[in-house]
């Protein structure tokens, strides 16, 4: 039995990031097709899905994926806004518009602001709003608690992305103030270069960030998101880590359901990714998580832009944003110089509605579980 002092950190000390890059570049052609064949694919076949052998199978790959897709989610897409609180942070991330030594305005939604973005928001049909903000200790728990209260009236569904926390205040959040799930990307899994990208502030320790999916799990959130940011490191590596975090979760923490992400780093201020990701191999990177599990949600953000949001919909994405502002109150005001990064997909919510319809797929507003439920 595992020890519940266990953590993914002694999980992801047995495998040396080289050895795990080098084994995936070694894949050959007949690897991917067993791997394809496979009737219960895991972590060896998964390697094997997103090697450069498999690149030349990614037809193949999207049509099991699609139709994989459609018989566990149906036709339908779930719509969810990203809504920002703050943009104050005391993280130094080098890849971060709202890094804490970048000279920006800097704003904190109060309970005013709150109120004129549903204003905003609520017409446009949305029930399900993420709610986002900077790291930073003084804006904590009770700042999360207060804002939650204030939108839950008005939405059925509320997720946040803010810095990790304890998993009393995640029971708090969850028990007491509707917590649906929470987002924490590890960004890089590659533990040495991740002290590179996090220069300073609580983010730059890599375990405790790591060990967050575990205190989520503990605290018994329903939903827990993961990702990395795309084009700090070689994504195929990053993407195997990624799916042995998920393996390990979805066997420790069972009832807890979960989420992928996959966001692309666009540019911010003051730089440029630095590893490039091809559109093939981002198709690639989904198909292979879909083909391993049919059970994880997949999410798609506002970074792709539109017509290849459109090629991507169907292949394997249950989740998707539109019409997001990444700035606070940036919905109910004049658009300000604070965003923490460009969108690419700047189409309004009604119009992403009619492109999903268009693909033969049924926009979801509300509960996504009620929504399946009524299927099945
Ligand atoms: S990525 Fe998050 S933690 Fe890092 S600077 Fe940006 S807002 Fe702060």
């Amino acid at each position: 039995m595992t020890s519940p002092s266990h953590t993914f950190s002694d999980v992801i000390a047995e495998h040396d990031w080289d050895q795990v890059r080098e084994q995936i570049r070694a894949v050959t052609p007949a690897e991917v097709e067993r791997a394809l064949a496979h009737p219960r694919p895991g972590l060896r076949e998964f390697a094997a899905l997103i090697s450069p052998a498999a690149l030349p199978y990614v037809g193949e790959m999207a049509a099991m994926s699609q139709a994989r897709t459609r018989q566990r989610f149906g036709n339908t897409i779930q719509m969810y806004l990203p809504v920002y609180l703050h943009n104050e942070c005391q993280n130094v991330c080098t890849y971060c518009g709202f890094s804490m030594g970048n000279k920006m305005q800097r704003t904190v939604l109060d309970e005013a602001d709150l109120d004129a973005e549903i204003a905003v928001i609520k017409p446009m049909g949305f029930q399900h709003l993420l709610l986002v903000s900077g790291e930073t200790t003084t804006l904590g728990v009770d700042y999360f608690a207060r804002c939650m209260d204030r939108f839950r009236p008005h939405f059925s569904q509320l997720s946040i992305e803010v810095q990790p926390l304890e998993r009393d205040e995640y029971a708090r959040l969850s028990n007491e103030h509707g917590l649906h799930a929470v987002m924490v990307y590890q960004e890089n899994y590659h533990q040495e270069r991740y002290r590179q990208w996090h220069k300073a502030g609580k983010k730059r320790n890599f375990h405790y960030r790591l060990q967050t999916p575990d205190r989520l799990g503990q605290a018994g959130v329903h939903k827990v998101g993961l990702g990395f940011l795309i084009g700090l490191d070689d994504w195929r590596t990053e993407a195997w880590f990624t799916r042995l975090h998920l393996d390990y979760l979805e066997r420790r923490y069972w009832r807890t359901k979960y989420s992928l992400s996959f966001p692309r780093l666009r540019p911010f201020a003051g730089g440029r990714p630095e590893v490039d990701m091809s559109d093939a191999e981002f198709v690639q990177l989904i198909c292979a998580h879909r083909l391993v599990d049919g059970e994880v949600e997949l999410s798609l953000s506002t970074r792709e832009r539109a017509a290849f949001r459109d090629v991507l919909l169907p292949l394997g994405f249950t989740t998707i944003s539109a019409g997001s502002a990444t700035d606070p109150g940036g919905y109910s005001r004049p658009k300000q110089a604070l965003e923490q990064f460009e969108i690419s997909d700047e189409r309004s919510p009604a119009v992403m509605a009619e492109v999903i319809r268009s693909l033969g797929l049924e926009p979801v507003w509300k509960d996504w579980d009620r929504a399946l439920e009524r299927r099945a």
